[in-house]
């Protein structure tokens, strides 16, 4: 009997359903040791004001701007100079009008003054004069006290990634240790009776697994990956380094990637060997995508199983489009999406429009079914002026070369019939 495929979903009903997957917990990193993209799961206050007083951005003078109003080169203004603030310790003087203090950049302003003036529009005049030949405005050059951070105040709110400018806030406020989604664990498995190991010479009708080794490649950046081999096609074995994979490396994996066998044919047994495991409930089996019709998902206990196709292209197309946003979306990149209340503008892991893309316009007409949300390889072509080009690369998906020769993908809704040539679009990029 001709199988089908059970229960194919549109790839807006795949995302709500990969969107109802919650985040994975919490746990406590170190700033030095913070995996990149990790993101914080608790709202964070500050301690302390930062800066914790009114500190000057300029080497120069801390002055009253009302005392420079209206000063010039033509028409300069002279102050008694009182002293000069070290950069390690607070002045110990208060500034009355008339007066600047010597500053460095980073020194504390003395009580009284409200402005810095920049050496360079300052000339010494005599012993303890100073002429100045602008004038300021209040706060000039002044980083004010709380303006970085303020105690007791939200600092950076759950949902947060932690990159490098939030690393450096946190380390200005001593917090060297943060809360964070902790990063997803992932098994990946390959299938077919084809496949030997990359280090392995294939003999004739035998060729090598690509899809550990790349989808690892892929997945690296955001999940720690462990891979459990090459299952052949029947059911036993197939259901044994299934289990082995869901197991993990002594604690079950979040996520278990199985590219291989997820279609129709008789020896693409994943989905059979899926529900012959307890616990386990089937997602969706088929996609109205292209290429990756064969995906399948299930739920198997706590952990989220890929089938994915085992075409070298389709299984990378599916990754970059919803398995890899899925990882980010485990790993807390929707929180902030999803912070009850507010309208902050960040969209979850699967929202394409926050995703890195290139603007350019389609080279030629490119036609697709109705119905199915077509994903075209693309190479960016800059060679004329304005826009770039982006230039389909047809390829069957068992090829790798159209992978290489395209920096990502362009969209075609399910609703379209196609793009015509001239239309802008956004190239979804690889390696983002
Ligand atoms: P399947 O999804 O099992 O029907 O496989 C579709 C095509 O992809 C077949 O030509 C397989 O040989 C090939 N294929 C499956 N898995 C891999 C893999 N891990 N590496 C390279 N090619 C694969
Ligand atoms: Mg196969």
């Amino acid at each position: 009997m001709q199988k089908d495929f059970l229960h194919v979903l549109s790839v807006e009903d795949v995302v709500s359903r990969l969107l109802a997957c919650p985040p994975l917990a919490c746990e406590t990193k170190r700033l030095d040791a913070l995996p990149r993209g990790s993101v914080l799961a608790e709202t964070l206050l500050s301690g302390e004001d930062l800066p914790p007083a009114d500190r000057s951005g300029m080497d120069g003078y801390a002055v009253q701007a009302a005392d420079l109003f209206g000063a010039s080169e033509t028409n300069p203004v002279w102050l008694d100079r009182i002293g000069e603030i070290a950069i390690d310790r607070p002045p110990d003087f208060t500034l009355q009008s008339g007066q600047c203090a010597a500053i460095v950049t980073g020194g504390y302003l003395p009580e009284g003054a409200d402005a810095v003036i920049m050496v360079e529009h300052t000339k010494p005049f005599g012993a303890d004069v100073i002429e100045m030949r602008r004038s300021v405005a209040p706060g000039e050059y002044v980083m004010r006290r709380g303006e970085d951070a303020k105690a007791g105040h939200p600092l950076l709110p759950a949902g947060t990634v932690l990159r490098a400018q939030e690393t450096g806030l946190l380390a200005a406020l001593g917090i060297t240790e943060v809360p964070v989604i902790r990063r997803p664990r992932v098994s990946i498995l390959s299938t077919g009776d084809e496949l030997v190991a990359p280090e392995a010479t294939p003999c004739p009708g035998h060729i090598r697994d690509v899809n550990t080794l790349a989808l690892s490649a892929m997945i690296r950046p955001h999940a720690e990956v462990t891979a459990f081999g090459i299952a052949p096609d029947r059911l036993e074995p197939l259901t044994a380094a299934l289990k082995a994979a869901l197991t993990g490396d002594g604690t079950p994996a979040d996520v278990v990637f199985l590219s291989g066998g997820s279609s129709i044919g008789v020896r693409d047994l994943t989905l059979e060997a899926l529900q012959s495991l307890g616990d386990t409930e089937i997602l969706c089996h088929g996609v109205a995508l292209s290429p990756g019709k064969p995906l399948i998902l299930a739920r198997c206990g706590k952990t989220l199983v890929w089938g994915l196709p085992g075409q070298v292209a389709s299984a990378q197309v599916v990754m970059h489009v919803l398995g890899v946003p899925f990882l980010r979306h485990l790993a807390g990149h929707s929180l902030a999406a999803s912070r009850s209340g507010e309208d902050n503008g960040r969209g979850h892991a699967f929202d394409q429009r926050l995703w890195a893309s290139r603007q350019a316009v389609l080279s030629r007409n490119i036609a697709s079914r109705q119905g199915r949300e077509d994903y075209i390889r693309v190479r960016l072509d800059a060679s004329t002026p304005g826009t770039p080009q982006a230039v389909p690369v047809p390829g069957l998906s068992g090829l790798l070369r159209t992978l290489l020769d395209s920096q990502g993908v362009v969209r075609i809704p399910a609703r379209l019939e196609g793009l015509e040539a001239g239309t802008p679009v956004d190239v979804l990029l690889f390696d983002s």
